[in-house]
């Protein structure tokens, strides 16, 4: 059973994309929808509201226990944020750089290496970069800047994979569950 986070922004096409893949997926709303967890998807949206919403419900800090205890985390954009700010989750030993885009090019679009997998299209959003991967091994880099990273069983992507119709890092992330 994977869940997908659910108290705020783009989880519908994670939960689209996951059961194309065939997996059983669960919106995470409240601690009791965390039982019996074999990974996580956090998604994009305004990690501000997220990470109020998360404490608010209570999810915080059991999820933060879980993810520290091994659970597998796929984490997009806002989710990147999450699990890399202390103030959230601090998971995820990176630093990041919220909105690091600016206006003008708060939206992109880019077709890059991913670790693995090969040239991949990301849509960008209003993204987060990672500014230091610390330890943390890099799975991708556009414009010479981190993109996504791998720790443990922890994937984090400042980019939408699932808005793209390609489900290839999806695959990887249930192939670490
Ligand atoms: N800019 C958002 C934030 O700082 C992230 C954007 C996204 O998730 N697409 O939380």
């Amino acid at each position: 059973m994977i869940g997908v986070l659910a108290l705020q922004g783009a989880f519908i096409e994670h939960e689209k994309t996951l059961r194309s893949l065939g997996a059983e997926v669960r919106e995470i709303r409240q601690p009791r929808d965390l039982a019996g967890l074999q990974g996580i998807v956090l998604p994009g949206g305004e990690s501000t509201a997220q990470g109020k919403l998360l404490r608010e419900t209570g999810l915080a800090e059991p999820l933060r226990k879980m993810i520290l205890d091994g659970l597998p985390v796929l984490a997009t954009c806002a989710g990147l944020i999450l699990l890399a700010e202390k103030e959230h989750l601090g998971v995820l030993p990176v630093t990041v750089r919220r909105n690091a885009y600016g206006r003008q090019l708060g939206s992109f679009n880019a077709k890059k290496e991913f670790k693995g997998i090969g040239p991949y299209p990301m849509v960008f959003i209003r993204a987060p970069y990672v500014s230091d991967p610390g330890q943390t091994e890099v799975l991708a880099k556009v414009g010479g800047r981190v993109v996504a990273v791998r720790h443990k069983k922890i994937i984090a992507l400042s980019f939408h994979p699932e808005l793209t119709g390609d489900n290839r890092i999806h695959r990887m992330f249930l192939d670490t569950v």
